[in-house]
């Protein structure tokens, strides 16, 4: 039988990726006034995502979960958050268009700011000093100052989160993201390229249809679907102190929930079935996402599964498959067999970036846009083979003009600076990479 859970049960278990805090009094501290601030979601919001993804599991409608690799205290900026929002609005245009199927929205962001690692220190010469761990934790910059966890940075990550789901909300439901604006959505750089022109194409038939149904009596003042839009945020539950300070029991249901976003995912390297990152999240009532690399067998996914959502209640759980585009034929069919098998209500969503990173000859890393695309791909066929529902898609991507993603399809690929390490950076002398016919800036990434 399961041990009782609380709110602190997950400090009795070994935790993985936690930063080191010199002083943990003063972790405390910000802890304890954490405690204290204004939930930033409410946990009826947090049920009716639940209640969206449940039609996903059911194969009623489709997953889009995108945003930031990292956000950064650097690069908050309104014109940022508008750009990736409008990026994440044209996606979803397009699949219900193309798809006919409600598609549910969910940006990596107003939270996404710590970042898992593979080493827990980096060292450049001589010097060795604690691994940057996102904004939340520690500083870039490779000086013992920077890179020393400071819990004052918690407060300023809940401040961004709290400022950037703000305007989001506003976006949302404040006529931004009316069907009326869908030629605007069309971002400066994408609407040069063929994409571009096909989204125009697209657009124009849906203002047909808009209008169609405008002269049936069907407006934006009549019809709030077409005015406004449900839009989720989540982020990677890692930094774990961070995350019980903003779980609280919700006064309508008596259940605990995480409100520091409506969705929380537990990463490939924090996924063990007896960790700390495991026990807290089977505790709250959010929805959830695991991510489930190559190493997942089918028996330690079963057994995950029965921790994480023992009731079998259709939403609760997302598996975001990151196989890697030469693994996902293999690896992914047996578990989606033991999942099928025993009847687990799952969304299958396919993250395409996270298995597909390779160091490229001058010490980047990076992403070949045929490997995101063939896991894509792979991911669809599999499930088709299989019978079953490809729910989703999560993507690390961003509405600027920047790529890490190396394309080969002569098309741009937005994607989001990742934090990179001070070796990589001083490597990183050209800004500029001759890839594309018009160069993006190369960004490279953290696996
Ligand atoms: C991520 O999504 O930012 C991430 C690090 O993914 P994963 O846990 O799958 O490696």
């Amino acid at each position: 039988m399961a041990q009782k859970w609380q709110l602190d049960s997950w400090r009795a278990k070994p935790v993985q990726q936690a930063p080191v805090y010199p002083d943990p009094a003063a972790l405390k501290a910000m802890e304890t006034r954490l405690r204290r601030v204004p939930p930033l979601v409410f946990a009826g919001e947090a049920r009716r995502l639940k209640a969206s993804l449940a039609k996903v599991a059911d194969g009623k409608a489709f997953l889009l979960q995108g945003g930031d690799c990292a956000e950064s205290f650097a690069e908050f900026h309104p014109d940022n958050i508008r750009d990736t929002f409008r990026v994440l609005l044209q996606m979803a245009v397009v699949l219900t268009y193309g798809a006919a199927c409600p598609v549910v929205k969910v940006g990596r962001l107003a939270g996404q700011f710590a970042k898992p690692r593979s080493a827990p220190t980096e060292k450049i010469g001589d010097v060795e000093l604690p691994a940057y761990r996102g904004d939340i934790v520690n500083n870039l910059d490779f000086t013992p100052e920077s890179r020393t966890p400071d819990p004052e940075r918690l407060m300023l990550a809940y401040s961004q989160a709290a400022a950037t789901l703000n305007l989001l909300r506003a976006f949302a439901q404040g006529g931004y993201a009316d069907l009326h604006q869908v030629h605007r959505w069309n971002m400066g750089f994408v609407s040069r390229s063929p994409q571009g022109a096909r989204y125009q194409e697209m657009a124009a038939r849906l203002t047909e249809t808009l209008n169609f149904m405008e002269a049936c009596g069907l407006t934006s003042e009549t019809t709030p679907q077409i005015r406004e839009t449900d839009f989720f945020t989540s982020h990677e539950a890692l930094l774990l102190p961070y995350e019980e300070a903003l779980t609280r029991v919700d006064s309508t249901s008596g259940d605990w929930y995480d409100v520091s976003a409506h969705m929380l995912w537990i990463g490939d390297r924090t996924r063990q079935i007896d960790g700390a990152h495991v026990e807290f999240l089977r505790g709250v009532k959010n929805p959830i996402g695991l991510k489930c690399g190559p190493s997942m067998e089918p028996d330690g996914l079963l057994k995950l599964i029965d921790v994480l959502n023992p009731e079998n209640e259709p939403g609760r759980l997302t598996l975001i498959a990151r196989m890697g585009s030469d693994k996902v034929d293999t690896k992914l069919a047996p578990l989606i067999r033991a999942v099928h098998r025993e009847g687990r209500s799952v969304v299958w969503s396919c993250d395409p970036m996270h298995g597909n990173t390779i160091k490229s000859s001058t010490g980047y890393k990076t992403r070949p846009f045929d490997r995101v695309l063939a896991e894509v791909r792979g991911f669809f066929a599999v499930h088709q083979a299989e019978g079953t529902y490809a729910g989703g898609i999560h993507l690390e991507l961003t509405g600027q003009d920047v790529t890490e993603c190396l394309a080969i399809l002569g098309a741009r690929v937005p994607c989001r600076r990742s934090p990179q390490t001070r070796a990589e950076r001083t490597r990183s002398t050209p800004r500029r990479r001759r890839v594309l016919s018009r160069p993006p800036p190369i960004r490279p990434t953290i696996p």
